[in-house]
């Protein structure tokens, strides 16, 4: 067999396997069509549906759509209190949102590092970060693993500070026999098309807290004072009275529409997802040139759970023979698209120039950052697209390595 460079950038199959590709049913689209046909677009009964569907689905006291996960961190922040001259504490391998709502509030992120074998904050790390500015912990349950939550809830108590989850990777996920959602102060899940299920864009927040439903419920729409979307019903004209200068935030019923189905499939969708995991597990395990980040802990498996949003592999470049990016491109040349979670959140140059960090201040999570790829995980996705992304991933490899390339 040729073992020409050339090779190494020949598709393994004829249509470009999309990453995070949505997986959209016939309920879902009937669904659309009929809110359409109710006349009724903006919030209202589907979006009520769907929070009661998700709280139910979570088991906590409430739950509040919103047209983002985003919007769900901003307004649990607010809701926490934090404001101008607070810290609050979270990590730098995430995406821009975890950070940026923190920005909103006038508060500054302080990025602690993450562990090197599962890249979720590390606790002990959070412990040391804390100071008397320090309002709350904003972990992230990174690629659908969840967090040292225990530790995590300790310090908390013991220091006086929220916890504030972000799950946009997690909404299947269990910690210690507990859902994620309902463990921490405010849990935002994010229904972003990518993620593992989609309203388009869209989000939830979930909490046990009374007092903070409330104001969140308030403040995602525009301050308005409750069920003031009603004011258009039959129910005829309420007057309304604005309570706080809040946000749009809501959720539409068009998106709630295609989340009520998305939700209802979710757990059967898992399952496929925990199989082509496993697919990739299984192959990918004997080449050198990749590592995966630890196995999520079978032992736990019972009262622990992953939510298999992402499935990453770290590229060796010593060992691949290519940089990461080259391997990106050359999968992407053999029709696999792919994704990187994330880059280092402290060395893009807005969080650089505005608080001046350095490379080498969190060296795990850089070391993630350099050499994560995430390889396409989704259930629109058959067995066949799973093994094309196996046998890419082996023949670029093989064939870089056995040309001497680089
Ligand atoms: C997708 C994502 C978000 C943002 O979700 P939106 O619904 O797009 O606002 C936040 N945090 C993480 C870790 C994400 O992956």
């Amino acid at each position: 067999m040729s073992t020409s460079a050339s090779d190494i950038r020949q598709p393994v199959r004829n249509t470009f396997l999309v990453f995070g590709a949505p997986a959209i049913g016939e309920a879902e689209i009937q669904e659309v069509v009929d809110t359409l046909r109710s006349g009724w677009l903006g919030t209202g009964p589907r979006c009520e549906r769907f929070e009661e569907s998700f709280r139910q689905y979570i088991g906590c006291r409430h739950a509040i759509a919103l047209n983002s996960c985003t919007a769900g961190l901003e307004l649990a922040l607010e809701a926490a209190g934090v404001g101008p001259g607070d810290e609050v504490i979270t990590t730098p391998l995430t995406f821009c949102a975890t950070a940026n709502v923190i920005v909103h509030r006038g508060a500054t992120p302080v990025f602690v590092d993450v562990e090197r074998e599962t890249g979720n904050i590390d606790p002990e790390r959070v412990d040391r970060a804390v100071t008397s500015r320090t309002r709350a912990i904003l972990p992230v349950h990174l690629y659908g693993r969840p967090c040292r939550m225990d530790e995590l809830l300790e310090i908390g108590r013991r220091r006086g500070l929220y916890v504030i989850e972000d799950a946009a990777h997690a909404t299947e996920a269990w910690y210690r026999g507990r859902k994620v959602g309902s463990i921490g102060d405010a849990t935002v899940f994010s229904f972003y098309v990518t993620k593992n299920m989609t309203t388009g864009e869209g989000g939830m927040v979930t909490t046990n807290h009374d007092a903070w439903a409330e104001e969140m419920r308030v403040k995602k729409l525009h301050g308005l004072s409750k069920d003031a979307w009603k004011r258009y019903s039959a129910d005829g004209f309420q007057p309304y009275d604005v309570l706080a200068a809040g946000y749009k935030f809501n959720m539409t019923d068009l998106q709630a529409a295609l989340g009520i189905h998305q939700l209802a499939r979710l757990e059967e969708n898992l399952k496929i997802r925990q199989r082509y995991w496993a697919m990739y597990e299984e192959a990918l395990l004997e080449m050198s040139e990749v590592v995966m980040l630890a196995k999520p802990s079978e032992d736990l498996l019972s009262v622990d759970r992953h939510a298999r949003h992402l499935f990453t592999i770290l590229v060796m470049p010593e060992l691949a023979g290519m940089s990461r990016w080259e391997f990106v491109d050359a999968l992407k040349a053999a029709n696999i698209g792919t994704g990187i979670h994330f880059l280092a959140l402290h060395l893009q140059t807005y969080y650089r120039d505005r608080f001046g960090h350095q490379p080498g201040a969190f060296p795990n999570a850089e070391y993630i950052a350099a050499r994560t790829v995430s390889l396409p995980l989704s259930v629109s996705m058959s067995d066949e697209d799973v093994r094309d992304v196996i046998s890419a991933v082996k023949s670029v490899l093989r064939r870089k390595t056995s040309t001497g390339m680089l």
